[in-house]
């Protein structure tokens, strides 16, 4: 299938994280012109932002789609809001499901809904250890190696939680 490889970033900390993410690479499965190509183990990482909610479990998704990157943005809410997810003001607050477009293949790109890059992903363990893991050539642009990033970016204390058959 021709297409462009896309790494999505999974993140929930509501509701039994772990079966959220499980029924997220389900959902990730029926996305319209894109095939699941790999998804990484689940970790656990403390909360960015406010400390006084529960840790996060966290994975990363390489699917090959042929869908725009806004389509596929709009595809990914709609998993977001099928598993219950209030969009707040609240930047890093709780939620049941959270899904970033980490990257679309080399794409660099900032329209009003989206960022690519993800604007964070380049500094964040819970993102770049999962996806080194599932992608270890992946390159973030302008920012360097997956793999090299995920060795000097600050901690969140990862843990294994829930290990990929
Ligand atoms: P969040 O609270 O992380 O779900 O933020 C979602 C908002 O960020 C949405 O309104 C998106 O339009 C916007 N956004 C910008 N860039 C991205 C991206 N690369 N992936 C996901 N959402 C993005």
């Amino acid at each position: 299938m021709p297409g462009v490889i896309a790494f999505i970033g999974l993140g929930s900390n509501l509701q039994n994280p772990i079966s959220q993410l499980q029924r997220a690479k389900i959902a990730l499965t029926t996305l319209s012109q894109s095939e699941l190509i790999a998804t990484s183990n689940v970790f656990g990482s403390r909360p960015m932002g406010p400390q006084d909610q529960p840790d996060f479990a966290n994975a990363v998704a390489a699917i090959r789609t042929e869908l725009s990157p806004a389509d596929l943005l709009t595809q990914l809410q709609e998993i977001e809001f099928s598993q219950g997810r209030v969009r707040k003001k609240d930047q890093w607050g709780p939620r049941t499901l959270d899904l970033d477009l980490l990257a679309y293949g080399d794409l660099v790109m900032t329209t009003e809904r989206l960022t690519l890059p993800h604007p964070g992903a380049h500094l964040r363990d819970f993102v770049l250890v999962p996806w080194c893991s599932i992608a270890p050539e992946a390159e973030i642009p302008g920012k360097g190696k997956v793999c090299d990033l995920a060795k000097r970016c600050m901690s969140h204390g990862l843990v294994l939680l829930d290990a990929v058959p």
